[in-house]
Order: C-alpha cells, then sequence, then structure tokens
C-alpha cells in the first residue's frame, strides 16, 4: 500500500467527472491506497477523484457520534477501522429532510463552511468485494456520503454555498497556491 498525494483546489482535476467502475479488482488496489491514504490524511471520508483517480470508488471513516447531553461539542473519539466503508459506483437512491454541517474537505485545506444537504440517505453500491449494498445513514455518515459522492462528480463543498462565501474561499485559496509556488 502506498500514501497518495491529495489534489488541492483550485487543481481541475477536482471537476473531473468519475468514471464507473465496470470491475471491482481493478480499484481493489487503489481502495487499499485511498483508506492508508485517508487515515494519513486524518480525514473521515476520501474519494478517488482527490487521489487523481476517475474511478467511482470512496472510502469513509465517520467516527460515532457522541451522546450530546450537555449541548457542547465535543471532539469526536476515532477508533481507526471501526467505521470503515469503501463503496464502488455509490448512488444516493432516496434522501429526506435537511441538515446544515460545518464541512471542511482534505481538497480544500483550512477551509471550512456551513453547508446544507440531506439530512438522512438511502445508499447502495458495490463493496470491496464486489456485492451489492444497499443502506441508510443518517447524521455526519449521511453529510460524508454525500460530500464524498458530490466528489466523483465533480462537486467540492464550497460549489453548495453562496457565491460570495464560495469567491471569498476561492480568493483566499488562489493566494495561498500563488505564495507556496513562489516559495518553491
Ligand atoms: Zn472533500
Amino acid at each position: 500500500m502506498s500514501i497518495l498525494n491529495i489534489i488541492k483546489y483550485p487543481d481541475p482535476f477536482l471537476k473531473t467527472h468519475a468514471a464507473q467502475v465496470k470491475a471491482v479488482g481493478e480499484v481493489s488496489r487503489l481502495i487499499a491506497d485511498m483508506i492508508e491514504t485517508m487515515y494519513a490524511a486524518n480525514g473521515i471520508g476520501l474519494a478517488a477523484v482527490q487521489v487523481g483517480a476517475a474511478a467511482r470508488v470512496i472510502v469513509l471513516d465517520v467516527p460515532d457520534e457522541e451522546p450530546d447531553d450537555d449541548g457542547e461539542d465535543r471532539p469526536r473519539r476515532r477508533v481507526k477501522g471501526k467505521n470503515l466503508v469503501a463503496l464502488v459506483n455509490p448512488e444516493i437512491v432516496s434522501a429526506t429532510g435537511t441538515t446544515v454541517f460545518e464541512e471542511g474537505c482534505l481538497s480544500l485545506p483550512g477551509e471550512t463552511a456551513n453547508v446544507e444537504r440531506a439530512a438522512e440517505v438511502r445508499v447502495k453500491g458495490l463493496d470491496r468485494d464486489g456485492n451489492p449494498v444497499e443502506f441508510d445513514a443518517a447524521g455526519l455518515f449521511a453529510i460524508a456520503l454525500q460530500h464524498e459522492i458530490d466528489h466523483l462528480d465533480g462537486i467540492v463543498f464550497i460549489d453548495r454555498i453562496s457565491r460570495l462565501k464560495r469567491e471569498f474561499i476561492k480568493r483566499r485559496l488562489r493566494k495561498a497556491a500563488a505564495a507556496l509556488e513562489q516559495a518553491l
């Protein structure tokens, strides 16, 4: 396995529409590398497009939600591998409700924004062995699934916020990219 380079915004590859995977065996190495890359980057999800592969593959390991008895935000405790999911050709079958969550993305380091998404989704796809799976998701897991599936259609989370906020973030990221180029 190896750790892959995560493509950063505004790299145009992030606009790639990933292709359906015809045989899961073709992406088993990619899946293993994506899982390793996600953990190395401390992410809770990663889409193949983010590592330069135009294939419909996502991996997620969303920590369990802590009981919210005093209304305070608590850091989620990650038990690595506990909720690990790899999905090939994932598809949202149905979506209900709305929720707003402050999202971030490994391709837009340091940036976060409130994004409105469906509160609950039903997702289907293939697991790592090529078996069909279909399940319901809620909470942060549902949000992360929508975020990662978006990547497979060339959509990043700032595409789902107001234009004004998006332009502000874009400008800051372009400046950061330019400064990095100068530094190299
Ligand atoms: Zn992302």
